[in-house]
């Protein structure tokens, strides 16, 4: 079958990998004119480790990983509050060698340079228009000139998707705001007094996080609370964060005056995407698109891949496309929705909104190597696979 992927992504460039290999032709297009979009640092872990793992990139994954030992909390005058220790806590999961962290920007060029040679790809490509018939799917596309029908058209173009829009309407009927606006950046490093790996500092309703990639080069994200102000334009971006962020303790201020107008920053709301059904006739969408749990979650990465090999394991043994999407769907939604409940739940707790929870979180983060403490974590953040041990592909 001929398939077009909008959206060159986590779970697009996943797809088009297995598509490729089962004996389909993928066509992907992509809106950026490059593989590098937004960079933020992405736990791999679970489902997103073990399809990678099939599909043979680990080596390269683990060639860019950043994972650290700890992860340090830091006061507004610096000093060290509290430490979570992550690869011990994913030791007491039993998941210390399935685990990595990575710049989301390595992720998908490693996920790139695997499907190079194999698949057609244009970049500063979208889709205008989608028409279905008996025969297949007819697309109108801005960019680069898309020939021919397809017989599957799947919208891997994340949270914002255009393929959804076409297709089944406009975002605001499946998007659910969970109350926080989430930027990245990267910066030079703007002190020595960090000590490596990350770390982070909350105040009430907001968190600036930090990772040092290299000496040199630091991944900030900032997270704070706020109404819904849908869309900030990248323009108006660094101004938004200066008047959020501008009497935030800690090297926040070091950290805002290194930006410049011209640094690119990512910045999004923590938005969860709920459609009642996931694909139309020959139309089927994967991903944050579908299905966006949030960064909340943790599992947005792994939920893609997830459904990205799901999808490809159906239309290998199912008979026809209509009963592989069906199947794609039942077999993935109940996942999905455990994952998208807890996410919603733990969300008003995300960022803590007073100096006592501060207190109280820093407080349970003490504790956490504790063995009931570490499962009850564990058991919250629903890390476990659910890719199957045999595989139909
Ligand atoms: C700060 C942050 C931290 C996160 N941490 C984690 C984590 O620890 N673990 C985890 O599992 N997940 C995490 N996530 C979530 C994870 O990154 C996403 O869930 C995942 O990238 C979704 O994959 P996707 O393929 O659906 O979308 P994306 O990876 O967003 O890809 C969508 C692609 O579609 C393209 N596109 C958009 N519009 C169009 C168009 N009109 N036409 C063509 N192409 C288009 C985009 O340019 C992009 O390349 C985090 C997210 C954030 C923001």
């Amino acid at each position: 079958m001929r398939i077009l992927i909008s959206g060159a992504g986590i779970g697009g460039l996943t797809l088009a990998n297995w598509l490729h290999k089962i004996g389909h032709t993928p066509v992907v297009i992509e809106k950026a004119d490059d593989i590098r979009t937004a960079g933020y640092m992405i736990d791999f872990v679970g489902s997103s480790w073990d399809v990678a793992n099939r599909m043979g990139v680990l080596p390269h994954l683990r060639a860019v990983n950043h994972s650290f030992e700890e992860m340090v909390f830091k006061d507004a005058a610096g000093k060290t509050v509290a430490h979570l220790p992550v690869q011990k806590l994913f030791r007491a999961l039993g998941m210390s060698d399935h685990y990595l962290t990575l710049d989301r920007r390595d992720v998908v060029e490693t996920l790139y340079r695997a499907i190079q040679s194999d698949v057609e790809v244009h970049f500063g490509t979208s889709l205008t228009g989608i028409c279905q018939s008996a025969h297949g799917v007819e697309v109108a596309a801005t960019g680069s000139q898309l020939e021919g029908m397809f017989d599957l058209v799947v919208g891997a173009d994340g949270i914002h998707s255009n393929v959804r829009q076409l297709v089944f309407g406009s975002e605001s009927q499946y998007a659910d705001y969970l109350g926080y606006y989430v930027a990245a950046f990267y910066i030079p490093h703007v002190t020595d007094s960090l000590e490596t790996g990350c770390a982070i500092h909350v105040e009430p309703g907001v968190q600036v996080g930090i990772y040092p990639l290299s000496d040199e080069r630091w991944l900030v994200i900032p997270i704070y609370k706020s109404t819904d102000e849908g869309h900030i334009p990248p323009d108006q971006r660094l101004s938004v964060l200066r008047s959020h962020l501008h009497d935030v303790g800690w090297i926040t201020q070091q950290i805002l005056d290194s930006l410049t107008p011209d640094t690119p920053i990512f910045m999004d709301t923590a938005t969860q995407i709920k459609m009642h059904q996931w694909s139309s006739n020959r139309v089927v969408m994967i991903g944050d698109g579908a299905y966006c749990p949030t960064l909340i979650s943790g599992q947005g990465a792994a939920l893609a891949m997830a459904g990205a090999y799901f999808l490809a394991e159906e239309l290998k043994q199912s008979g026809n496309v209509q009963a592989a999407l069906t199947r794609y769907e039942k077999r993935l939604r109940p996942h999905v929705e455990k994952v998208q409940t807890k996410a919603s739940r733990f969300a008003p707790n995300f960022v803590p909104d007073s100096q006592l929870r501060i207190a109280i979180t820093n407080w349970a983060i003490r504790l956490i190597d504790l063995p009931p403490v570490t499962h009850f974590f564990g058991k919250q953040l629903s890390l476990q696979s659910i890719i199957p041990a045999t595989s139909a592909i």
